[in-house]
């Protein structure tokens, strides 16, 4: 399947009750070849309303540290756990999740980045550890299915605790040293 025909499946997906309440599915956007891949959870107002990730000021954040860690959002794709916003911007149930991740999984095998970042809790713990701790582990480097995975902090988090910048942006500065130091096949267990 190519991306195309996955997002065509997505934006016409009633796998879920979240496709009662969304205005758009939010495929997710960026490179199609892209090397860093990053996950957030689910949309919100603004994602549900424009159809894209990361639009408000949580995106607005995210486009801040990959500025000014040398990374640009053109380089990149952004996605989500969840592709349609769970009402209230709740947490997305176990159930919404289990129903949606296929099309994170696709999503993954066909863009084939080299190293995903999970921003916050929600993408950890599918992605890396079911008991993953941002706060303890945001940072370390790890890998699942043979591709290099981390955590930093959600977007919308370092709103509400702008105390976890300066990690985020040690999170960020290390990104930029794997993605442009070529150091990919950092034997990682
Ligand atoms: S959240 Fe995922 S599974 Fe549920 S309707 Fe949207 S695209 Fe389909």
């Amino acid at each position: 399947m190519t991306l195309d025909e996955l997002r065509e499946k997505v934006k016409n997906c009633k796998n879920c009750p979240l496709c009662d309440t969304r205005i758009n599915a939010v495929f997710g956007s960026g490179n199609e070849h892209a090397e860093i891949m990053f996950v957030g959870e689910a949309p919100g107002r603004n994602e549900d309303e424009t159809g894209e990730p990361f639009v408000g000021a949580a995106g607005r954040m995210l486009n801040d540290f990959l500025t000014a860690s040398g990374l640009s959002r053109e380089e990149v794709f952004i996605g989500n756990i969840v592709k349609c916003r769970p009402p209230q911007n709740r947490d997305p149930l176990p159930a919404e999740e289990e129903r949606c991740i296929g099309y994170l999984l696709e999503q993954i095998r066909i863009i084939d980045p080299k190293i995903i970042v999970c921003l916050g809790r929600i993408a950890a713990k599918q992605l890396i550890d079911r008991d993953f701790q941002v706060t303890k582990q945001h940072g370390e480097v790890f890998r699942r299915n043979g591709r290099l995975i981390m955590a930093t902090f959600h977007p919308a988090a370092l709103l509400r605790n702008p105390a976890y910048k300066p990690a985020t942006m040690d999170d960020f500065c290390l990104l930029y040293d794997i993605a442009y130091n070529r150091h990919f096949e950092v034997d990682i267990p």
